[in-house]
């Protein structure tokens, strides 16, 4: 079987969908074309995938395999280059519909592994953890960087310096990362989530958790999320949330947002009013900001500095940190190829896997997901 890499051309967009670690993998069974330069932006060179077994060619070829392995959705100019029947693997934003439609025009087999469900057999395959992961940690990064203080508690013979303090909201994958880098860098943190058990994870991190009472067995239901997932809360909870929050917002020094509903805008958690009445100085990243933002004051692609507060609006963090995020999101492309190759080495879309299922967008022209 052929298996093509094509280079990302989506502007921002450093990862690649391949390492010379999984090429070695699956060199040794199947042809592997890697687009020269593919790896460049991720500090690998063609010489290291073609000393794993990869042969180095051009976009064309790479896109005219029977398998083509992206981290984005393919372009309209790219879509253009694939034939029907290919098998198409990446993060290509099953919630955008004009791309469904697009792909299963184009006869592709595309399979979205944002999609994956979150079952123990499917964790080898979730990119959406391991890609929050890389992001919780470099936006505390970008944070600390950003702050004119210390983070860390200092006692110097000049004086004493006090310790950051972080109130991390959204505590996913993406938001453990953020806690836990920041209390390796000294920071004192706080944080709030809508899920009941992430109060038992925020605590074994060492973090206080901001508790919002629910009143009502309908918000505490709704709060359980689904799949692993949170529900938009009803407006009174959100209330009870955004006062607490706006208490706990003022002595803040950094604020680091990552609350996600998939499917929909995110929701707002630090209002105007609460950028505001923040200290001069202090910093918000917004790692929702290509959902909207958790921040409505935040800015796609952009760090404004708004009633003296520095908001950090960088989209997709983790194409930041692009050698590791390309290392764990390949893991995870090679463990999903895993399910669609057979012991003879051939290609099988078996219907009726559950993360198949999950993840087929479009398959012989046939739309699965509107
Ligand atoms: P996410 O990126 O969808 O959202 C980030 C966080 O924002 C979530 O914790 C969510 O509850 C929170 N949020 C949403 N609305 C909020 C609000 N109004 N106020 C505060 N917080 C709000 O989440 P995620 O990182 O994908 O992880 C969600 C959960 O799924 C985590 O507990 C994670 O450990 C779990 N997970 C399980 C598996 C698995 O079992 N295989 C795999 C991955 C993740």
């Amino acid at each position: 079987m052929r298996i093509g890499i094509p280079a990302e051309t989506r502007p921002g967009e450093t990862r690649v969908a391949a390492t010379p670690e999984t090429i070695k993998k699956l060199s040794a069974k199947h042809q592997l074309i890697m687009q020269a330069g593919a790896g460049l932006a991720a500090s690998i060179t063609d010489d290291a995938y073609a000393a794993a077994g990869a042969t180095i060619g051009n976009a064309a070829e790479a896109f005219g395999a029977d398998v083509v392995l992206k981290v984005r959705a393919p372009s309209d100019d790219e879509r253009a280059l694939i034939k029907p029947g290919t098998v198409v693997i990446g993060m290509l934003n099953p919630f955008d519909s004009a791309n469904n439609v697009a792909m299963a025009t184009a006869g592709l087999r595309a399979l979205a592994l944002e999609a994956v469900p979150r079952i123990t057999r499917a964790q080898s395959m979730d990119v959406l953890s391991s890609q929050a992961n890389i992001a919780g940690y470099k936006a505390v990064m970008i944070a600390a960087n950003t702050y004119q203080r210390f983070m860390p508690m200092l006692m110097t013979a000049a004086g004493t310096v006090k310790a950051a303090r972080v109130l991390i909201m959204g505590v996913g994958v993406a938001g453990l990362q953020a806690i836990a880098t920041a209390k390796r860098l000294g920071a004192v943190i706080e944080a709030s989530d809508v899920r009941p058990p992430v109060k038992e994870q925020v605590e074994s991190l060492g973090a206080k958790f901001i508790d919002v009472p629910f009143l009502t067995d309908e918000e505490r239901e709704i709060a359980k999320g689904v799949g692993g997932y949170a529900r938009p809360m009803p407006p009174d909870w959100m209330a009870r949330q955004s006062a607490l929050v706006h208490e706990r917002a003022k002595l803040a020094d950094i604020i680091i947002t990552t609350a996600l509903i998939p499917g929909r805008p995110a929701p707002v958690l630090i209002s105007e009013e609460t950028v505001k009445a923040m200290k001069p100085g202090s910093v918000i990243v917004d790692l929702a900001v290509s959902q909207g933002g958790n921040c409505p004051l935040s800015e796609l692609n952009k760090t404004v500095i708004k009633h003296g507060v520095h908001i950090v609006g960088e989209p997709d963090l983790a194409t930041l940190v692009a050698a590791d995020a390309s290392a764990l999101y390949a893991r995870n492309v090679l463990d999903f190829l895993k399910l669609i190759i057979d012991k003879d080495e051939q290609l099988v879309i078996d219907r009726e896997d559950d993360i198949i299922k999950a993840t087929l967008l479009c398959a012989d022209g046939q739309l699965l997901r509107q």
